[in-house]
């Protein structure tokens, strides 16, 4: 009997189906952090509290006090560089796999402040994954962007950088 096949076969079948069962968890239970820096961060709790948006339907309404039990970091308001160092050890404290949406036009780009004390955009610091605009984004873009997240993650995409409008 030429077992090599059928074990390869067997082991290929168990590697695919924990694989996908894995991924279809986490892209279920996104628990993001919460962490707001400025205007921003106001709709974020509209999003994560208020009953309207409701995003307990995708599994993302636990949002979480410490980055040990966080995966999606929402980088919600302006970078300035004096709290970078922060976002960046918050960051590197949260366990892999992990997620970093720009939330908003001043995580993403900067937005209005073109100064020497903001940094212009978050992807100069941090992977992103998802790019929000708006001032601010509307709650329906940021669920939109989850849900784009989630289809990245189901797939096993590698870092998309998606813009979502908002
Ligand atoms: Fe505030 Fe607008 Fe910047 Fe968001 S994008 S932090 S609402 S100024």
């Amino acid at each position: 009997m030429s077992t090599d096949g059928v074990f390869k076969d067997q082991g290929g079948f168990l590697t695919t189906t924990v694989d996908s069962f894995l991924r279809w968890a986490q892209a279920n239970s996104v628990w993001p952090l919460t962490f707001g820096l400025a205007c921003c961060a106001i709709e974020m709790m509209n999003l994560a509290s208020g009953p309207r948006y409701d995003i307990a339907r995708f599994g993302s309404e636990a949002f979480r006090a410490s980055p040990r039990q966080a995966d999606l970091m929402f980088v919600s308001g302006r970078v300035s560089n004096k709290m970078a160092p922060v976002i960046k050890q918050v960051y590197s404290q949260m366990l892999e796999p992990k997620w970093v949406v720009a939330f908003g036009a001043c995580a993403s780009t900067g937005g209005i402040f073109d100064n020497y004390a903001i940094m212009q955009g978050v992807d100069n610091m941090l992977p992103v994954d998802i790019y929000v605009p708006g001032c601010p984004p509307t709650p329906e873009a940021v669920i939109y962007a989850v849900q784009k997240l989630r289809d990245q993650i189901r797939k096993d995409d590698p870092r998309g950088g998606v813009i979502i409008r908002g």
